[in-house]
């Protein structure tokens, strides 16, 4: 079970110029200029005129499907696993939104359990838009300590008109079940937050930092670039050491109402004087995203796309001329550090063999490799779901 990946450019995501990277099962066990092994049970992978960069780490799918707030109709499917391997995504946390009564708990821990068995790193968050929250144990510390899977809580929605709305008292205690239980559990007991278009904004996270001890950066709030008063928000929300993570499937409504492409957001923040370091990526994959007419009538739905996670970074290179190496953290290393996810989203030995190849021409996705197993090759899977 060793694999050679030869002839790389190596992105960890810092650059490292031209590398060779040797794989041992799961993971990584040399980066080096030269590696010089022989042996029958060695695969070598010619990575010419490639770039071998961290697999991506998504921090909100909705595997289970999402959606459902056009009726039982608007409700979407699951995922399947090539969704998320052929968007080179290795690590995601799952959760569910809106719907938390025909989606459940229980069926989106099975449903990442799958997806792990194929060979992927699905984390789930307990939980969903609502409080008090709904969990698999009967309370948020015990799904920390001991469902393996679980590593937060949320989207619990504020500012939305789909939220619970929830007061300040349940904000912070929910955030300080989610804190304690991330330090007894040793995880990062994250608290992800669903940013709808209200008004208030960051106000109830701000409430809540100023009136208890609980740090910032245990909230993770999502979909920041919503609108360009949300985002200048934002900016001011990093600046007081805070995390921001920017959503990448969208469609032209999500446009015409204001949403700043991703791509685009990002090249806005580092002009800004933005810290890379708090700011992520998201795909809010099988999300629902409806298109409404004039008269606000709901003429057609799409499924938010997993691709769009890295297509956006590809575009802000590409397109927006934001430096590979400034772009790539946001889907590899920061979401990982955010998450305490200390064996992902970066390249280093010891850590676990997730590693994309990508063209070095056009970025295009061509080698996945997921804890050491290769899932796409030459941008086709190799591993599918059973039911694909
Ligand atoms: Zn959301």
């Amino acid at each position: 079970m060793l694999t050679l990946i030869k002839n790389a450019q190596v992105y960890a995501p810092e650059y490292l110029g031209d590398k060779e990277i040797l794989i041992c099962g799961e993971k990584i066990l040399a980066i080096e200029e030269s590696i010089d092994i022989r042996s029958e049970y060695l695969k070598v992978i010619d990575a010419s005129n490639k770039i071998a960069v961290p697999g991506f780490v998504d921090s909100l799918v909705h595997i289970t499907g999402g959606g459902g707030e056009g009726g039982y109709c608007s409700r979407t499917p699951e995922v399947n696993l090539t969704d998320l391997t052929l968007a080179g995504i290795t690590t995601l946390v799952a959760a569910l939104g809106t719907d938390s009564i025909s989606r459940t708990l229980t069926g989106l821990l099975a449903k990442a359990k799958e997806l792990n068995e194929y060979g992927l790193s699905c984390y789930i968050y307990s939980g969903s838009y609502h409080l008090p929250v709904k969990t698999l144990t009967s309370e948020l510390q015990s799904d920390l300590m001991l469902i393996e899977e679980c590593i937060g809580v949320g989207e619990v929605a504020i500012s939305d008109h789909r939220s619970s709305q929830p007061s300040f008292r349940q904000l912070a205690a929910l955030a300080a079940d989610a804190r304690v239980g991330g330090m007894l559990s040793g995880k990062g007991g994250v608290v992800s937050i669903h940013m709808g278009p209200g008004n208030s904004m960051f106000n109830p996270l701000y409430e809540v930092v100023n009136k208890t001890d609980i740090p910032i950066q245990q909230f993770y709030p999502t979909h920041i670039n919503r609108n360009q008063a949300l985002l200048d928000a934002g900016i001011e929300y990093t600046r007081c050491g805070g995390y921001i993570d920017l959503t990448t499937s969208s469609n032209s409504m999500s446009f015409s109402t204001g949403e700043i492409k991703c791509s685009k957001a990002l090249k806005y923040y580092i002009e800004q004087g933005g810290d890379l370091s708090k700011i992520t990526f998201s795909s809010d994959g099988h999300a629902s995203l409806p298109e409404f007419n004039d008269k606000g009538e709901l003429v057609s739905l799409e499924v938010g796309s997993e691709r769009s996670l890295f297509n956006e970074v590809r575009d802000a290179v590409l397109q927006e001329n934001v430096p590979f190496e400034e772009a790539l953290p946001t889907i590899t290393k920061t979401p990982a550090d955010i998450l305490k996810l200390t064996k992902k989203g970066r390249l280093n030995v010891g850590l676990d063999a997730d590693i994309n190849l990508l063209d070095k021409t056009d970025l295009m996705i061509d080698t996945v490799i997921s804890l050491g197993q290769i899932m796409v090759e030459n941008g086709m899977p190799v591993v599918k779901g059973r039911f694909e």
